[in-house]
């Protein structure tokens, strides 16, 4: 067959995917995958629900399209009850998009028309972290922080200011916990001072990083600081939890483990579970009165936006996510995965760090443990472990850059919340199976501890 598609890798071929069902996928040719990162921390209530095909089939044959500035619908309308609902108090309004991308960048708008609403027009910019990731579109981009993403843009970035990230393993103070002021927290309040508070707009956070870091949650206080300085500073809160949303983390929302209340949550991939392209900006009550008390609009948006196809699978996502208690069993099913996963640093060598909440989970790889010494860049230990364990029927999430944004080694296990004990001791097996064969093909390796 001709194929014309032009692929993120020019040298790859991919599979072409035939089904899925539950926490696996198959392939044209019969080959079954454990999808063990959702494929990215997409697919939280597992492969063809029919609850789904049928709301999605239900709503196509009524109306698939009707564009936001001329109607409302139904399923729009529900869905924002069932994410007001979920999320943090006080946070009652949603303004709807088609991925995270779309979410971040609107939140990012929309913090800087909060402030021209309040008679603040100067305050614009959004600090950031570096080794973070919120999107690959130019406002998005440039608030990340991944350099390896970054590079090739970079002359195209807004300048936005960027804080040291949050991340213990590599903790850019050199401190542990025991010494530790949470100093990184204190890096915010630093940049937002550095950069005249009069000019920004927001603060933005994964509360546990995803892509960037591989899984890794903030230190506790540190949320809670950073929302004390928002607050002393006037300036917002957004907490992107794209990849954290909706049960990922074992919790609604990855900030409620905290009980930090942001001004701003972003979503997207989990709201709806894979089933149609859907993401969300969800904002306070107190942010929404700045809109509705000043010029009562908020003009942007894009063709999808609110769509309610998207809408109806959303609500029936949502719901099955609700009906199966499935953000309980993130928090349950992700400590039987973590402690396979300790198992697997105590006996793999090349493993430095296991982290993560809930089923939301990250393996470091390093080439000492002792030192914590990244594996050469050329090396490609990531790609390696990613396609072993994808010739055995295992798909892993690769998170490189971890490091310093170049280098380190990560990959992020994060599969459907539905899945069962006996599959995560299917998908260790697997783990385990791929870093013995890597252990035994990096020469020396394997004597290390
Ligand atoms: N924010 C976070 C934390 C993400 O992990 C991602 C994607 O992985 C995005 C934003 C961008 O989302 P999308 O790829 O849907 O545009």
């Amino acid at each position: 067959m001709k194929d014309h598609v032009f692929y993120a890798s020019l040298k790859a071929t991919y599979p072409v995917i035939d089904r899925g069902e539950g926490v696996y996928l198959w392939d044209t040719s019969g080959k079954r995958y454990l999808d063990g990162c959702s494929g990215a921390l997409v697919a939280n209530i597992g492969h063809g629900v029919k609850e789904v095909a049928d709301a999605i089939d239900r709503q196509l044959r009524r109306v698939a399209f009707a564009h936001r500035s001329q109607f409302t619908s139904g399923p729009l309308i529900s869905l924002a009850e069932l994410i007001a609902e979920m999320a943090p108090p006080g946070m009652n309004w949603v303004n709807f998009v088609s991925g995270g991308s779309e979410a971040t960048e609107t939140a990012m708008k929309m913090a800087r028309e909060y402030y021209i609403e309040r008679g603040k027009p100067a305050k614009y910019q959004v600090v950031a972290r570096w080794q973070s990731y919120h999107g690959n579109s130019i406002g998005a981009l440039s608030m990340s922080g991944h350099i390896g993403r970054r590079r090739r843009y970079a002359p195209m970035l807004v300048d936005f200011p960027h804080a040291v990230p949050a991340y213990c393993y590599r903790c850019p103070f050199d401190k542990r916990p025991e010494n530790c002021a949470l100093e990184c927290a204190a890096d915010i309040e630093r940049a937002i001072v550095s950069a005249g508070p009069e000019n920004v707009a927001a603060v933005i956070i994964e509360p546990v990083v995803g892509s960037s870091l591989g899984a890794v949650p903030a230190p506790d206080g540190y949320l809670q600081a950073v929302r004390d300085t928002c607050t002393k500073y006037d300036v917002l809160l957004i907490a992107d939890e794209v990849m954290t949303g909706f049960g990922r983390t074992g919790a609604n929302f990855g900030v409620d483990h905290w009980k930090v209340v942001p001004d701003m949550i972003v979503c997207a991939k989990g709201a709806s579970g894979g089933y149609a392209p859907l993401g969300a900006v969800v904002l306070t009550d107190e942010v929404h009165r700045a809109f509705r008390e000043g010029s009562g609009k908020f003009a942007h948006g894009f063709t999808y936006g609110g769509n309610p196809v998207a809408a109806a699978a959303g609500v029936a996502v949502l719901e099955y996510l609700k009906n199966h208690d499935l953000v309980n069993a993130s928090l349950e099913r992700g400590r039987y995965l973590m402690a396979g996963l300790k198992r697997l640093q105590e006996s793999c060598s090349m493993v430095g760090d296991v982290r993560g909440m809930g089923l939301m989970t990250g393996i470091e790889f390093v080439s000492d443990r002792r030192t914590k010494e990244p594996f050469p860049v050329k090396s490609g230990v990531t790609d390696m472990v990613k396609s072993v364990a994808f010739s055995k029927g295992l798909i892993l999430y690769p998170a490189p850059g971890c490091a310093d944004g170049v280098r380190g080694d990560t990959v992020m296990v994060a599969p459907p919340l539905v899945i069962k004990d006996s599959e995560i001791d299917e998908l260790l097996a697997i783990i385990e199976e791929t870093l013995r064969e890597i252990e035994a093909r990096v020469p020396g390796l394997e004597k290390r501890t």
